[in-house]
């Protein structure tokens, strides 16, 4: 116990060691402009519009929100910055930014094989050993609404109602589900072989059981030895913390090892904005302290049994990922545990994913990567998150303006 260093966020030197004074006042200029929502709401209606009639803002994003919170437009690009966080052993999330693309099948074959190249990539990387998926850059939207659908109205367990739903799709709805497999499976069998971790994300909550389901599947395909496949879990949803203990037992009677990427969750307005138009009750928390509760609560279910999964502290939240580290000292475990991993956006919260690689845990960045158009629904969120300027935005702009302060005193 002896041997735990303190750890401590203030440290704004450690924070921003990587970010040259220029690169501070371009990151304060925009943590600044984010802060005035009028701009944010006229920017996140106006920018997606823009993009698709062909106005020319990619210059204007690119050096801005981009440059802050994107690697780059290609894997080249990336590496870029990947390579730099490595000399802070700070380790990487890549994250081919394809999302939602109702492509057609083409299109969804091109992310499939997008992301393959990825985890290729990253298998050649000391610092990478996790990359990301949405499932819905690789399956149609409505047919994954239209299976979600189906199965709430079947009863039983997640998969009973699963392979119900699946058995009563049209023949050429379930045969296009069968090549949404058929992509998933060829993306966990490269990483299985690669020795790379894909981490499905967690998208909104009228999608999502299919996608869990899916996700249980390649775990117990994939998981039995090492962790490879990680579903994401949004603690925002009142029903989550009760998920990840049913997704724990299943880990437990299947004899695989569940990793859990841990969130709060993104999607929080269009949640409650489309359940109080369809008059469901809404699928999200009554308020910030429950998220809270249920995912501090979720951090210590999962260390209390880490011989059977593997978490990853996917949060900005400070609390949190110091509870983290007082629950693994509390256990008598290494903070560089095999199966706890720390996560940040790229662009956020340096000040928590610097110092906890200061205290050698295992943590990474985010870093998402590809052409401006696809990052676009990305970029939207990260500016919606930061118009706060009591929330997020005000944490980043009060720990930039401490460490300019410090540079210069
Ligand atoms: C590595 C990484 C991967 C991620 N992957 C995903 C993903 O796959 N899917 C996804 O949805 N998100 C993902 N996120 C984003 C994440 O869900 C959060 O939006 C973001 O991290 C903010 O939450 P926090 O824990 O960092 O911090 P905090 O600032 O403590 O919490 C803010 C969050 O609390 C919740 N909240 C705020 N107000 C209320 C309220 N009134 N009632 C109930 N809840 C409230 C919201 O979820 C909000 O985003 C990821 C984040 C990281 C760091």
């Amino acid at each position: 116990m002896g041997s735990y260093p303190e750890i401590s966020f203030d440290n704004t030197e450690f924070a921003f060691e990587h970010k040259s004074d220029k690169e501070l006042k371009k990151a304060r200029f925009l943590f600044s402009t984010m802060s005035r929502q009028w701009l944010v709401k006229l920017g996140t209606r106006l920018t997606p519009w823009a993009i698709k009639s062909g106005i020319p803002i990619n210059g204007l994003i690119r050096n801005t929100i981009f440059l802050q919170f994107v690697g780059g437009e290609t894997l080249g690009e990336t590496a870029v910055v990947a390579k730099k966080l490595k000399e802070y052993n700070v380790q990487v999330i890549l994250d081919y930014g394809v999302e939602g693309g109702d492509d057609g099948e083409n299109g969804f074959d091109h992310a499939t094989k997008e992301f393959i190249r990825v985890i290729e990539y990253a298998a050649t990387q000391s610092n990478i050993p996790f990359m990301s998926i949405k499932v819905t850059g690789f399956a149609r939207f409505t047919l994954l609404e239209k299976l979600d659908h189906m199965m709430n109205h079947n009863s039983g367990t997640l998969m009973k109602r699963y392979l119900k739903a699946i058995d009563d799709l049209q023949p050429d709805e379930r045969e296009e589900w069968h090549r949404v497999r058929r992509r998933m499976m060829s993306i966990c069998e490269t990483a299985a072989e690669k020795k790379v971790s894909v981490l499905v994300d967690a998208e909104e909550t009228w999608i999502q059981d299919p996608v869990d389901a899916l996700t249980i599947l390649m775990m117990d395909a994939f998981n039995k030895e090492k962790v490879i496949v990680y579903n994401t879990i949004q603690l925002y949803r009142h029903d989550r913390l009760q998920f990840l203990k049913d997704s724990w037992a299943a880990a437990e009677e299947r004899k695989f090892i569940l990793g859990a990427k841990l969130v709060r969750g993104a999607y929080m307005e269009k949640e409650r904005k489309r359940a109080s138009e369809n008059n469901y009750p809404s699928p999200i928390q009554a308020d910030k302290d429950a998220t809270d509760r249920d995912y501090n609560e979720s951090l210590d279910f999962s260390i209390d049994h880490i011989d059977r999964i593997a978490v990853i502290v996917a949060s900005h939240n400070e609390y949190s990922n110091l509870l983290a580290t007082r629950l693994l000292r509390e256990k008598n475990l290494p903070l560089n545990h095999p199966h706890v991993h720390f996560s940040q956006l790229y662009g956020m919260s340096d000040n928590i994913t610097f110092n906890l690689a200061h205290a050698g845990c295992s943590v990474s960045k985010y870093l998402p990567f590809g052409p401006i158009k696809d990052v676009i629904p990305y970029l939207m969120r990260r500016a919606q998150e930061n118009t706060s300027v009591k929330g997020q935005t005000g944490r980043e702009l009060g720990l930039i303006k401490r460490e300019m302060k410090r540079r210069h005193e």
